[in-house]
């Protein structure tokens, strides 16, 4: 695979020369690519969370951010308009990955959802035809726990665990990091499997997302524009992998596809952030690919969507295969089919599952946009890219054959609910005290003053309640969630942060009347009542927190919290083999779960089974060196076997990283006596 050092240099040169020459013939059209005509070439995908298209310069982007981007997009295949079907981390990549719109592969939303593994992906097409296949992924909301690990030989999801009750924290690596071990995996030399198979490598950085905290000197460089700085740096170490891949020869035949998930709105809309709306700003995302000689450098100008990534790259590959949504844009770029118009479909639904405000769903089409909502829009995207004329009530004779299209392209689609409540559900958590409606109420049920556009005032101020109980003022924190609640009672995300300030300010008891009053008034969702248990189980009331985990389970079989705290209750009322169960279930679903192993490495000390322990925790220490309880567990379960010195070292390193960690300390001082 490694070529010498001079033919490298040869190709390189060569390559300059032909982009110079491709870049005066690019302006006119794009140029036909034959099927299969990178038929076993390596893959390498890299998705760059929250990275808005305006901000890329081969998209008119003016500040310089990403020269990385531009360069591949100045030598490859640029698509000029490409929309995302989901303003959100988890279901916008679970489309690119299988091709499938939300309501086809069933991941809806982040957190609650999970691919179930219904369709083939890119990845487990790719493994079937003989690639190795690795993801690399930054942040916690794509765990393997929510099932897009599916066709990876490695799903490296290691950013490091969830400090205990750390509820707000984000867990996250920067791009270097993933890079890094995305690099390592594609450059390991061959494999056992069979020699130089071709590989295929899916990196994902987060780093524009929120909170904006670009490393140096970034941060000092892009200061009055954080989110800037951290789309510099993203750029600089994908510029900086490319190169080492380069130089080493492993980019000679390899298709790179860079894409974002959704973008930012930076205050378009009044929205902050992401995932509310379905604007430009967020709903039209980058798209690159990068193949010389054999894709030539063009701009493609009719509409890209997510869907179309992975049958256009199974396509350029060679491997015959359908997307349940996308098609291959291959034929379309090659100018041998017209580009019809299928329209690409889009929904924003978390404020509908966690705030009970309307659902929004939408269609681009023929240069359109309509948004389905108690108060619906249409904006000529042409005249009016920044969205600013509602033409919907002037409009009709463009609207209405639009959302017919929306409602011919949704009556396959299933319920908006996570699952399907049934009655056996619904009697349990009646029983518990608890209404929970037996299924989500149709969008068209909702009036004007569901509408996230009425509401996102709202919307903001949750956002500052929530930096003010991060900057350290849970006064403030209280008393605009108190607000919000009073102005919608329905506001379940609102009673689930209260809870979360309570608990942060140990108020443990008022954390718990707080959702228990919710769950009652019939506010609840599977992700609360995962909360709520975790709360019960913090105070000791152990079969409370047993029945609620539960129901929550019942309510959302993929609220996978609620099994690992379950385990942990379980273990605490001495029902072991439950407690396995849960465990057992997890690290089959999330096999890099630290925190996980660190629980069972708990149970087996309960048990008294210290091998076991020492076996567990060693792997939870492994997968996250900096998790100090299972540091201070692997040191209890050496000491119980008489090897005194290896737990003294396990509660130094225990110490080292949390000071505050009085159980190791105490075993510390107690050890030295
Ligand atoms: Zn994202």
């Amino acid at each position: 695979m490694k070529k010498p050092l001079v033919v490298i240099v040869v190709l390189i040169g060569l390559a300059v020369i032909a982009v110079g020459v491709m870049r005066a013939r690019s302006a006119k059209a794009t140029e036909a690519i034959a099927s299969g005509a990178l038929r076993g070439a390596n893959v390498l995908l890299i998705t760059i969370d929250t990275l808005r298209a305006d901000h890329v310069g081969a998209y008119g982007g003016a500040r310089g951010l990403t020269p990385t981007i531009d360069r591949l997009a100045a030598e490859g295949l640029r698509f000029e308009t490409t929309y995302a079907h989901v303003p959100l981390t988890l279901p916008s990549h679970a489309s690119l990955l299988t091709g499938a719109y939300p309501f086809v592969n069933g991941v809806r939303d982040n957190g609650s959802f999970r691919f179930d593994g219904r369709h083939p992906t890119l990845g487990s097409t790719l493994k079937a035809a003989g690639y190795r296949t690795g993801a690399f992924v930054a942040a916690f909301v794509l765990d393997a726990r929510f099932g897009l690990n599916a066709g990876f030989d490695v799903y490296d999801d290691k950013y490091g665990s969830r400090p205990a009750g750390g509820g707000l924290s984000v867990l996250e690596r920067p791009a270097d990091r993933v890079l890094d071990a995305a690099v390592s995996w594609i450059t390991r030399d061959g494999d056992s499997a069979g020699g130089n198979r071709p590989w295929f490598a899916w990196a994902h950085l987060y780093d524009p997302h929120e909170p904006y905290d670009p490393p140096a000197p970034f941060h000092t460089r892009y200061a009055s524009d954080p989110y800037s700085g951290e789309i510099a740096f993203a750029d600089a170490q994908l510029g900086a992998a490319l190169d080492r891949l380069a130089r080493q020869g492993y980019l000679t035949r390899t298709l790179v596809v860079v894409a974002a998930d959704h973008g930012e709105s930076l205050g378009d809309h009044q929205e902050r952030t992401h995932g509310l709306f379905a604007y430009q700003a967020t709903l039209r995302v980058p798209l690159v690919v990068w193949a010389p000689p054999a894709v030539k450098p063009g701009v493609f100008k009719g509409v890209a969507r997510l869907v179309d990534v992975m049958p256009t790259v199974l396509d350029l590959i060679g491997i015959p295969a359908s997307a349940p949504s996308g098609r291959s844009l291959r034929p379309l770029v090659g100018g041998d089919l017209p580009a019809d118009d299928r329209g690409s479909y889009f929904e924003a639904l978390n404020a509908n599952l966690t705030r009970n405000w309307a659902p929004l769903a939408g269609l681009v089409a023929g240069g359109f946009k309509l948004i389905d909502l108690p108060i619906p829009e249409l904006y000529d995207l042409r005249a009016d890219p920044a969205e600013h004329f509602n033409l919907y009530g002037r409009r009709q004779e463009v609207a209405k054959p639009i959302e017919q299209q929306l409602d011919s392209i949704r009556s396959g689609g299933k319920p908006v609910a996570a699952t399907q409540v049934d009655r056996d559900t619904v009697q349990r958590l009646r029983s518990l005290g608890y209404v929970v409606a037996p299924a989500a109420r149709p969008a068209r049920s909702f009036t004007a003053r569901d509408d996230p556009k009425t509401l996102v005032a709202l919307s903001n101020r949750l956002d500052e309640a929530l930096d003010a109980l991060k900057g350290g003022r849970p006064a403030v924190a209280e008393r605009i969630l108190k607000e919000l609640i009073a102005a919608r009672p329905d506001f379940t995300i609102a009673h689930d942060r209260l809870a979360l300030l309570y608990h942060e300010t140990s108020r443990i008891e008022m954390a718990i009347a707080t959702l228990e009053s919710a769950s009652r008034d019939g506010v609840t969702d599977a992700a609360s009542l995962a909360t709520l248990g975790g709360y019960l189980q913090e105070a000791g009331n152990f079969e409370r927190s047993a029945e609620v985990l539960q129901a929550a389970l019942k309510l959302n079989p993929s609220e996978m919290e609620a099994y690992e705290k379950l385990g942990i209750t379980y273990t605490r009322m001495g029902r072991y083999a439950e407690a396995h169960r849960m465990f057992d279930h997890m690290l089959s679903i999330a096999p890099n779960s630290a925190t996980t192993y660190n629980n069972l490495g708990s149970l087996y000390l309960t048990e008294r089974r210290y091998a076991d322990a020492v076996q567990s925790l060693t792997r939870a220490v492994a997968i996250d060196p900096a998790l100090a309880r299972a540091h201070n567990g692997l040191g209890v379960a050496y000491a119980r076997q008489g090897q005194m010195d290896q737990a003294i070292v396990e509660w130094r390193k225990a110490v080292e990283l949390r000071p505050d960690l009085a159980d190791a300390r105490y075993n510390l001082e107690q050890a030295k006596k």
